[in-house]
């Protein structure tokens, strides 16, 4: 290993920063963030405010729903960030990027990411983690989708989620 980057050279804690639009969170991302668990010592759930996307929920409703999901176990800690993630991971002292890979379709745009973030910073690297098959089609804008439309989400979305979804979806029936 060559050059200051040598990402076996520092000690404390492993921190990785887990980032996305999480609008909604589902189970997806659970699963990711389970696997996380013995690999570092603390992870940060990072939600990116995108306004561009035009979001179901605000970051700070998504924010809260993934804290109320997560936030009992002392290893997550759940952010809002926005800008360059290079700089979020820097800030936090972390030297980690977690990513889920669902399907050979995610590859090419994760790859493309990954190798920018590498150039941005050099000591910084990207984690791919894939999930249990049963959540590999799954995906926050088709969780939207077919709650609109009436379908069946239990087990795929949890439960804190889930209400949220009928407040903002289905007001009518509340
Ligand atoms: P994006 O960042 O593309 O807007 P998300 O915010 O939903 O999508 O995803 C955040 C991270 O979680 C990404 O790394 C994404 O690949 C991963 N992810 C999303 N859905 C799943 C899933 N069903 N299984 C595993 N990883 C997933």
């Amino acid at each position: 290993m060559s050059g200051s980057s040598d990402p076996t050279a520092s000690a404390g804690p492993r921190i990785a920063v887990y980032p996305g639009s999480f609008d909604p969170l589902h189970g997806g991302h659970l699963d990711i963030m389970r696997r996380c668990k013995p690999l570092f010592d603390r992870v940060v759930v990072g939600v990116l405010e995108n306004e561009e996307k035009r979001p179901l929920f605000s970051v700070d409703e998504r924010v809260a729903m993934i804290s109320e999901v997560v936030g009992e176990d002392p290893i997550f800690t759940v952010q809002s960030f926005s800008g360059l993630l290079v700089d979020f991971v820097e800030s936090l002292g972390a030297r980690a990027i977690i990513r889920g890979l669902r399907a050979v379709s995610d590859f090419e745009y994760e790859f493309q990411m990954a190798l920018m973030n590498r150039r941005l910073d050099p000591g910084i690297e990207t984690v791919f983690l894939t999930p249990r098959e049963e959540y590999t089609f799954v995906s926050s804008r088709l969780v939207k989708e077919v709650f609109r439309l009436g379908g069946d989400l239990s087990g795929l979305v949890p439960v804190p989620v889930l209400r949220r979804l009928e407040e903002r979806l289905r007001p009518e029936t509340n």
